[in-house]
């Protein structure tokens, strides 16, 4: 099964409009006419100004996280409708930063995630164990875990419509990436834990590798067999790095 690469930039809180542009500016010209599909996430004050600008390109622009309520008093919050409306097409939910510093719970993201299909966005779905759960190897379990508990409201038939990223939080910014080894390992537990629910769709469903990933790792890591994209953070902010990432991906 031949499932197209994605490369997803996560901003996090960094660039302002003008950056933003100025990043598209360097980083349009340098894609690959042909090959990975790559999103850009900015925050959330830059993407109506990013999707203007991505307009008639390929890269598509993914929100960071949004709400799973249509609407209502969430000071604060975005909804699905609120991201379509600017045109944005994918969205990341569950960041290990939105779990870990903004309490998001595994019973929210299964809110989320039928929300998100269901309005048309492609979710970015991120798990990932952190490094006291690897040391006493209670991986397989975390990835487990989480991923029954996200994706429980989810019709199998949808399942391929969802993007998993396997995000080990001790390589998350850390700059000590996962070997290509323990990458496929995760990333291939992930979709037997998919198949699970439909064999057909785990065969389809692109998952990610995030962490610490650069221009000097990236090749290794995509090329593993069930790792089918990545989701990058630190990397993604020069777009000469992230051209780089892209590059890698498109051999
Ligand atoms: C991320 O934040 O999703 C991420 C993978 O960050 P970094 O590439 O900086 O580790």
């Amino acid at each position: 099964m031949s499932r197209t690469p994605l490369l997803a930039a996560n901003w996090k809180m960094h660039k302002t409009v003008g950056e933003a542009l100025e990043f598209l500016d360097a980083l349009l010209p340098a894609l690959p006419a042909e090959g990975p599909e790559v999103v850009l996430c900015p925050a959330y004050t830059a993407l109506a100004p990013v999707v203007a600008r991505c307009v008639e390109t390929p890269v598509r622009v993914a929100a960071q996280n949004m709400h799973q309520a249509e609407s209502g008093a969430f000071t604060g919050e975005v909804s699905a409708a609120m991201l379509l409306d600017l045109g944005v097409e994918d969205v990341i939910l569950g960041h290990s930063e939105r779990r870990a510093l903004f309490a998001e719970s595994d019973e929210a993201l299964a809110e989320k995630l039928p929300t998100a299909l269901e309005a048309g966005l492609e979710p970015i779905l991120c798990v990932g164990e952190d490094e006291a759960q690897r040391d006493a190897d209670q991986t397989a379990e975390v990835l487990t875990r989480q991923i029954e508990a996200d994706l429980a409201a989810v019709e199998p038939e949808h399942l391929d419509r969802i993007v998993i990223a396997y995000e080990p939080i001790w390589a998350i910014g850390t700059g000590r990436t996962a070997t290509p080894e323990q990458a496929q390992e995760a990333v291939a537990l992930i979709r037997e834990r998919v198949a699970t629910r439909d064999a057909g769709a785990a065969e389809r469903v692109r998952i990610l590798y995030g962490g610490s990933v650069k221009p000097a790792n990236a090749a290794e890591l995509l090329a593993q067999p069930d790792v089918d994209g990545a989701l990058v953070g630190g990397a993604s902010l020069e777009a000469a790095d992230f051209a780089a990432i892209v590059a890698a991906a498109a051999r």
